[in-house]
């Protein structure tokens, strides 16, 4: 792409200076105090959009505005919907940061502000990639729509509802996001797996007050006994959750993905000695990356029952609540598993003891799996390794985005995660950074992008969301 390459050269300057201008604003999404921030940021970005020659709207939601652009239509090619967020995490502890969070300060090799990284900085790879397109060739070889958000440090709940609205509006082939971390300096990654989660309160009712421990222990059953059991009891000794069904739909680690993993040279030493931890442990059968991204798992998140000031009361509560969760993978489903745990709770319940079972739905969200040899990932690695100069590592994440399960879910799109950011780049933390040298090659990679998801074949695949035979379930 000499065109491009040598349009994204002489205008470097500019799209950091551009960059700076935008990490300027302080646009925090949860906090009142900088309402008229937020919406300055949606402007900036509306009004680059605007310049690129994009049909752009500012879109009104009861929260903060979402910012949509749809490139110059170019026939018979497919339609790739960019999604990221122009709102920012709150800067405090202000103390820490080295510089003002809203005063950028570009220094040794990085550029540092509240939302240098998260998400500022990645977003705008993509939309300097298109300008590049635009400016230098005079046209776009894909079409792309841009989809930027400013509550996602709030819960894009405004985004979620205007999805599942305008779905049709934002139909696509595949959606590409930039708000992530690459797997460690120079080695950029593809992460093609999310998990789900679904979490939950219990609470269990005994007797009708808090009794005295020694007139009636032994007598009745004790909520907080009966709790501390029935958590026990949806847990095996070799790690396997214990809920009818619970494994039903999950798909297996493949023969390719396991190599993968282990070519990933994960130091499981390091990241015990990190958490403090001598030893690990989990489901039997699977190594610890397995397990942390491919496999469901059981939390326990909070507990709480009985006496919990200082000293010692000799009470037996009346009633005990646990907070947990389940993180779920491909293709589990969050209803079935409440439905699992109804029953297996109901099974572990003593007598004399009520229970009421509440799921927190705003958390609901099944995981989700891009087949890695789709077209759209194919394309994606070639044009990592056209600007990063390496193919990119493969990996899954075991958090969970709703936001890509909703993609998946109602547009039927398979999301790529491209993350340029690094792990230590303090998004959400003082003195955050974002690395100069990832923004140029990110803006070269999602260049690249364009003209390599223009050929990856979307059409003769039925876009790219086609689960292929190898990532099938096992
Ligand atoms: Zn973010």
């Amino acid at each position: 792409m000499p065109n491009i390459d040598e349009y994204l050269q002489s205008n470097a300057e500019r799209f950091e200076a551009e960059l700076c201008e935008l990490l300027s604003i302080p646009s925090v999404s949860a906090d009142p105090a900088y309402r008229d921030d937020v919406r300055r940021a949606a402007d900036w970005v509306t009004d680059k959009f605007r310049r690129l020659g994009f049909a752009t709207e500012t879109i009104t939601t009861a929260g903060h505005p979402l910012v949509y652009a749809v490139s110059p239509r170019v026939d018979d090619a497919p339609t790739a919907l960019v999604y990221g967020h122009y709102d920012v995490q709150p800067p405090d502890p202000l103390e820490q940061w080295i510089t003002p969070p809203f005063e950028p300060s570009r220094r040794d090799g990085n550029v540092y502000a509240r939302g240098a990284s998260d998400d500022k900085g990645q977003m705008l790879t993509h939309v300097n990639s298109a300008e590049a397109w635009m400016a230098a060739e005079g046209r776009l070889p894909i079409n792309l729509k841009f989809l930027i958000e400013g509550e996602e440090e709030t819960g894009s709940e405004n985004l979620e509802k205007y999805i599942v609205e305008h779905a049709g509006r934002l139909a696509c082939d595949c959606v590409v996001v930039s708000d992530g971390a690459q797997f460690a300096p120079n080695r950029p990654a593809i992460t093609y797996g999310l998990r789900g989660i679904v979490y939950y309160e219990l609470r269990l009712i005994g007797p009708n007050r808090d009794l005295h421990s020694g007139s009636f222990g032994g007598s009745v059953t004790n909520p907080a006994n009966a709790l501390a059991a029935m958590l026990a009891g949806l847990i095996d000794e070799h790690g396997k959750i214990r809920i009818p069904g619970f494994y039903d739909d999950v798909i297996q680690i493949t023969d390719r993905e396991r190599k993968g993993f282990e070519l990933l040279g994960f130091d499981e030493r390091e990241y015990f000695d990190q958490i403090g931890v001598d030893c690990a442990i989990g489901e039997e059968g699977y190594t610890t990356l397995q397990r942390r991204w491919a496999r469901p798992t059981y939390d326990i998140n909070g507990l709480s029952s009985g006496y919990q000031g200082e000293g010692a009361k000799t009470v037996l509560p009346a009633t005990a609540t646990a907070k947990f969760s389940f993180r779920l993978v491909p293709d589990q489903d969050p209803g079935k598993i409440t439905a699992g745990l109804k029953l297996r709770l109901a099974e572990l319940c003593p007598p004399g003891i009520k229970f009421e079972l509440h799921s927190h739905d705003f958390t609901g969200s099944p995981g989700v799996l891009v087949p890695l040899d789709s077209p759209a990932v194919q394309a994606a690695a070639r044009a990592i390794e056209y600007a990063f100069g390496t193919p990119p590592v493969y990996t899954r994440e075991g958090g969970s985005i709703p936001i890509v399960a909703t993609f998946h879910n109602v547009l039927k799109a398979d999301t790529l995660l491209l993350g340029w950011g690094q792990s230590d780049d303090g998004a959400h933390s003082p003195n955050e950074k974002f690395s100069l040298a990832d923004f140029h090659r990110g803006i070269k990679a999602s260049a690249k992008l364009w003209e390599e998801l223009a050929a990856c074949g979307f059409a003769e695949n039925v876009g790219c969301v086609k689960r292929t035979e190898s990532d099938a379930k096992q």
